[in-house]
């Protein structure tokens, strides 16, 4: 006959139930956490860099007001509130991108097109000989509204303007 030895219960509490209790406990604070995390999230989309309080969304949807240059479709192209020359334009997607990289590669044909067409607008309008096109990516490259925007910068002969890093290039190449 075989003999089965009956689960010692005393023994379970003593030394299994503390594990228990801790898995229990890790198991809660692993729910907090994913909740915590949901939350946080649902936060940064109503204070972060999202819809809501962006900037060039309102201005794109056309809750306020801007002076636009151009629009089709997928762009629109707006005066620059704090212009560096004269004209100074900005060329924004309607939709919402943060820099360059995250632009999806098939709005890259219209983007060009869109920056074509304000560029020469602009250039007619003001009588330009040409003009810079900046894109800032990102903090560390200047880039201080996280909507991605091409900068339109008109020139002309004697406008006097000095773009640091085009300068910085000149310079460097006339002491060689
Ligand atoms: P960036 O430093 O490349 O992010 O450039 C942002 C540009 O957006 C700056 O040149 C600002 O003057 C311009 N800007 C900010 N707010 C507005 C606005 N409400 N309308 C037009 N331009 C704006």
């Amino acid at each position: 006959m075989i003999h089965v030895d009956a689960p010692d219960f005393s023994l379970w509490v003593v030394h299994k139930y503390p594990l228990f209790l801790r898995a229990m406990a890790e198991e809660k604070i692993k729910e907090e956490y994913i909740q915590c995390k949901s939350k946080i999230s649902e936060h940064a989309n109503i204070f972060g860099d999202k819809e809501d309080v962006c900037i060039f969304c309102k201005i794109a949807k056309g809750e306020i007001p801007s002076e636009k240059v151009y629009e089709d479709d997928n762009f629109i192209s707006i005066l620059d509130i704090n212009p560096e020359t004269e004209g100074h334009t900005l060329v924004i997607p309607k939709k919402h991108f943060k820099t360059i990289l995250d632009t999806p590669n098939t709005l890259g044909n219209e983007f060009l097109e869109a920056i074509k067409n304000t560029s020469l607008r602009l250039i007619d309008k003001h009588k330009a000989e040409g003009f810079n096109l900046v894109f800032n990516n990102s903090k560390i490259a200047g880039q201080e509204v996280d909507y991605v925007h091409a900068h339109i910068m008109l020139r002309k002969l004697g406008d006097g303007m000095k773009l640091k890093m085009i300068n910085g290039l000149r310079d460097k190449k006339d002491q060689k």
